[in-house]
């Protein structure tokens, strides 16, 4: 292996980079099948009321079952699928077995979905939703959607358009994540938001290392959304003492592997 040692960087980074595209091209190919096969499904993980305990809804996240590597998370495929624009078929046929599931179980609260900004962008988002809750003679109102801010910001007259139709109809809207986009505050108040999920990070930083500044994040996240008069629930509660941290400083409902880990319907 003298020789390969000897090799010069941009040889060694071009066989990198090679060897990085054939497995994007490889997991894109996989994922072709993947969605010809239907082989996504969704999990479901409980949101509870933090005073006590009682399950107001589940977040449908999406699986793969990989019939060699076994049941992988987004992070594992969203990346290419968003890329080559594959995610959106595999979001309609998630999104259809949400619904399915929804209307035909009778488990307490709603159900919300996942979207991704580029696919709030497309033109029949609305319609095709609101298409499927009809199909499965679904109730629109135990829908909620999950967005981020970049679909807001995006093209905000665009998105308030949506999320008005979405609500007229029952659809309700939480803003996924929040704290970590551009949490611009101006334009919060303008939107139909229902309710702001506070990112894990600032969770998951109470009572570690960064408590302090998580605390006080946590804190002006509460205090914006009770002016706003919106909901809050904090995503990714792992321990009794986050819970009670939370419950403490007024935020209303939670979600996290305290409560249950996301899993089959
Ligand atoms: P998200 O919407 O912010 O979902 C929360 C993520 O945190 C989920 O990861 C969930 O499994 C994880 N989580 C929940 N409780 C805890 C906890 O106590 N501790 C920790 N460490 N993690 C927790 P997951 O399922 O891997 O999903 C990752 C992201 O993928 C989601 O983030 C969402 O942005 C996206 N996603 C999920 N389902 C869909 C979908 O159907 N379509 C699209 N386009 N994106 C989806
Ligand atoms: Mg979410
Ligand atoms: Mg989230
Ligand atoms: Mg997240």
């Amino acid at each position: 292996r003298a020789k390969a040692c000897g090799r010069d960087r941009s040889e060694r980074f071009d066989e990198a980079m090679r060897a990085e595209a054939t497995r994007l091209l490889d997991l894109e190919a996989d994922l072709r099948r993947a969605i010809l096969q239907d082989a996504f499904e969704p999990f479901f993980q409980p949101i509870v009321r933090l005073t006590d305990g009682a399950v107001i809804g589940h977040e449908a996240l999406l699986r793969w079952r990989h019939e060699l590597h076994g049941i992988l998370p987004p992070a594992d495929f969203i990346g290419v699928g968003e890329d080559s624009g594959l995610i959106e078929q595999v979001d309609w046929l998630m999104y259809r077995k949400v619904i399915g599931i929804m209307a035909g179980s009778n488990a307490p609260g709603y159900v919300s979905i996942n979207v991704s900004p580029r696919h709030f962008r497309s033109d029949d988002f609305v319609e095709r939703l609101l298409f499927l809750l009809e199909s499965a003679g679904a109730d629109p109102g135990r829908l909620r959607i999950e967005i981020t801010e970049v679909a807001l910001l995006d093209d905000a007259p665009r998105a308030l358009r949506m999320l008005s139709q979405l609500r007229e109809r029952g659809v309700l809207a939480l803003l996924d994540d929040f704290g970590t986009g551009f949490s611009a505050l101006s334009y919060l108040h303008r939107f139909p938001i229902q309710a702001l999920k506070i990112d894990q990070s600032f969770v998951q930083g109470l009572g570690s290392d960064l408590h302090a500044e998580s605390l006080a994040l946590v804190r002006a996240i509460l205090a914006l959304a009770g002016t706003l008069g919106i909901d809050t629930i904090a995503e990714g509660v792992e321990t009794q003492a986050q819970r009670d941290m939370l419950d403490e400083l007024g935020c209303q409902y939670g979600q996290g592997y305290l409560y249950g880990r996301p899993a089959p319907a």
